[in-house]
């Protein structure tokens, strides 16, 4: 039996305090760009590249990019100091949640499992793209997708399994997923992370 079988994915007392449910969110507009609670573009909702395009619409007063605009694309700023869009807070995120597998304890304790899944469960609650929070949790809650933590091996496959979900739903490659340890743990075998 995993932690989530008995801890069913509820908060927990100490939890309990934080907003339920989550209070950051907002809606999606007609033209697909998620708003915030405030109702303005969601940064972290939404691509840099999307952003743009929609103030390029709302510049050019027409709904439309112009083809030429399309066809130039972003302007060539560095935007490495900017706050995050939906994809550089997604490269970061699954960064730090595979790393927190790959130093996940190979038998971990009861206690150590069970900080895990409330980690899991606040992390649902508010992580800033409220609606791939939203998927994720839902995703999470399905019988057969609760965290597996009750060892290393079969947390860094689930927290793969988690990823290649939200991969499968965004169109890209899936991963191999019997390669996450070299990936996130012990450099490829071909020395190269050495
Ligand atoms: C919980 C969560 C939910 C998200 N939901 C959405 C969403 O609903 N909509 C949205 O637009 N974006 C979402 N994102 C962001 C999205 O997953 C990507 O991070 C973002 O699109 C950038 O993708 P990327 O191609 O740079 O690589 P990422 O998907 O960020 O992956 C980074 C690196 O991880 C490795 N990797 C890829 N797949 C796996 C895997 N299965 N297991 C192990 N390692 C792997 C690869 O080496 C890859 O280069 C979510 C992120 C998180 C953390």
């Amino acid at each position: 039996m995993t932690v989530s079988d008995s801890a069913d994915n509820q908060p927990s007392s100490e939890t309990s305090h934080l907003p339920h449910p989550p209070a950051h969110k907002g809606t999606t507009s007609k033209s697909g760009i998620v708003l915030g609670p405030d109702g303005k573009p969601c940064r972290t909702c939404n691509s840099a590249r999307d952003m743009t395009n929609l103030s390029r619409m709302l510049t050019s007063g027409k709904g439309k990019a112009s083809p030429l605009a399309a066809a130039i694309g972003p302007p060539p700023v560095d935007r490495s100091d900017c706050p995050p869009d939906v994809e550089q807070l997604g490269r970061s995120t699954w960064t730090f949640l595979h790393s927190v597998t790959a130093t996940y304890p190979k038998e971990p304790t009861q206690s150590q499992k069970s900080d895990m899944q409330t980690f899991l469960s606040i992390l649902g609650r508010v992580y800033p793209c409220w609606v791939c929070a939203d998927d994720f949790t839902a995703w999470m809650k399905q019988p057969d997708n609760s965290p597996k933590l009750d060892t290393q091996e079969d947390f860094g496959r689930w927290m793969c399994k988690a990823h290649n979900e939200v991969n499968r739903k965004l169109g890209k490659q899936e991963f191999d997923c019997n390669l996450w340890k070299q990936r996130w743990k012990d450099g490829w075998k071909d020395g190269r992370c050495d």
